[in-house]
């Protein structure tokens, strides 16, 4: 190992990327081509059973990445289980709208019998059986299965595949794996443990990510939340996928590269023509809407938050401002919380990634953000968009701060939320103090006469007296964003 690494105690980087890339001979195998011939990519950050590096590599034959040595791997429930991860999952972290826009890619027929191996919480499973109304069994060991089957009712199994003594003997016309692959040590012996179990039409799906999307360029922290490192193997090229999927017998095979993602499609039978497009917007939000009637807070309000953020995307206010009044009736019965007034000092004191989940819900201040965009066409309202926006901005600083690794649509949203925060004040106090502009409110701006420098002072006033203007018995708002701005004054 270079010597000029950091302590991994205390970097603040999770991966680092190496500039000159000697050849490793005879090391480990590429797990998914077994050919010993692979370049140092790159140094990884693990935390666990102590904080360490360990050397990442990229085979030269088919180009996947694997990291060196063995073992390396925990129990996956260590990782996401813990002290109520699952509410996180429901909330907001499980994706389903890509799970049900990939499922449907191959217009499976009415009927159609699904497996789900490594299900999660059973989306897929839930979606076949509710709304296709299809038999749909998930297979699925880490606890949040349980979580699923409690609460979706949908039939899933505690077991690894090869535990699933019940369903010996049975085939699904099926069988989808979304995000396991990269878990289990060996990949060709995973495909060859499905095989028995997909009838000879049947259809075999597959999502993992992709090894060819993971360069110096990506961002590092879709990079680490791709590597998972203490929780995935390895990263599959297109290319390693494809000859997995041909060694173990399929003649009929698509693999489609999807931003970081490969789905794969597999059959002994001609494939019909595949679409990869989203899920259709109504079969989506009609589902989003069963689980609004869930009777566990986590999964009917993710469902309801889920239903908002497309409502809201596609300009459809009237069926968003349904939802978050649906969305505020979850949050005061099941979590205590006023959304329209939200306890901002209270929430951001609570620095526990995990007493912060059992407290509080995920999507708080993604939520706080499409609220505020709801208040657009017939719901305008520049100061509640105002406040909301603002309050979304902080809260979404909090979560990412957190829980780095886990909290990637308030990652994804912070900068489009800042940018609507500052359109907002820049409408607010033009149509109030008309001679301010807006211009000063951009961050970093340095004033450089006296007169900007009051109309800056004059605009954070009057800010700070909107931000600060709520329901009557509210405790007011903290100081107006943005204060770290280095203005002069
Ligand atoms: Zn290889």
């Amino acid at each position: 190992m270079p010597t000029d690494l950091p302590d991994p105690e205390t970097s603040v980087h999770d991966l680092i990327w190496l500039a000159d890339t000697p050849t490793v001979d005879g090391t480990t195998p590429c797990p998914a081509c077994r050919q010993e011939n692979a370049t140092r990519v790159a140094q990884v950050k693990f935390e666990r059973p102590h904080a360490r590096w360990v050397p990442l590599n990229r085979c030269h034959a088919c180009q996947s990445v694997f990291y060196e040595g063995e073992d390396l791997v925990d129990a996956y429930d260590d990782h996401v289980m813990h002290d109520g991860y699952w509410r996180h999952y429901a909330e907001i972290g499980a994706g389903i709208h890509g799970m049900l826009g990939f499922v449907q890619a191959i217009q499976a027929p009415p009927g159609a019998r699904l497996l789900d191996i490594g299900c999660g919480m059973g989306f897929v499973v839930d979606y076949w059986s509710r709304m296709r109304g299809d038999p749909a069994v998930g297979l699925e060991k880490a606890s949040y299965g349980r979580a699923g089957a409690q609460h979706l009712g949908a039939d899933i199994r505690p077991h690894y595949l090869h535990e699933a003594a019940d369903l010996a003997g049975k085939t699904f016309d099926v069988v989808y794996s979304s995000e396991v692959i990269e878990h289990v040590p060996d990949p060709a012996a995973f495909l060859a443990a499905i095989m028995p179990g997909l009838a000879d039409q049947g259809v075999l799906m597959l999502t993992t990510p992709c090894a060819d999307a993971l360069t110096p360029d990506l961002d590092p922290t879709v990079a680490v939340s791709m590597l998972f490192p203490g929780g995935h193997y390895f990263l599959l090229s297109a290319h390693a996928l494809e000859a997995l999927l041909r060694q173990a017998g399929f003649q009929h095979v698509v693999v489609h590269q999807q931003a970081e993602q490969l789905l794969a499609v597999a059959s002994h039978r001609a494939l019909p023509d595949l679409s990869f497009d989203p899920i259709a917007h109504e079969d989506y939000r009609a589902y989003m809407m069963t689980l609004a009637d869930c009777d566990d807070r986590s999964f009917a309000s993710g469902g309801l938050y889920r239903a908002l953020k497309e409502d809201v995307n596609r300009g459809d206010f009237e069926r968003g401002m349904d939802v978050w009044k649906r969305l505020c009736d979850v949050a005061k019965t099941g979590y205590g919380l006023d959304l329209n007034d939200p306890p901002i000092t209270e929430i951001l004191s609570v620095t526990d990634p995990h007493q912060a989940l059992k407290r509080y819900p995920a999507w708080l201040g993604c939520a706080q953000y499409y609220g505020g965009m709801l208040m657009s066409g017939p719901y305008d309202d520049m100061r509640v968009r105002l406040r909301r926006l603002e309050a979304a901005g902080r809260l979404l600083r909090h979560e990412i701060k957190m829980n780095p690794k886990y909290d990637r649509e308030a990652y994804s949203l912070l900068n489009t939320c800042d940018f609507h925060f500052l359109q907002a004040a820049s409408y607010t106090i033009l149509r109030e103090e008309t001679f301010l502009t807006g211009a000063c409110l951009r961050e970093g701006e340095a004033m450089p006469d006296k007169m900007w420098r009051e109309r800056w002072q004059q605009v954070r006033q009057k800010l700070s007296e909107i931000l600060t203007e709520q329901a009557p018995g509210a405790t007011p708002a903290p100081p107006a964003r943005p204060q770290d701005a280095p203005i002069e004054s």
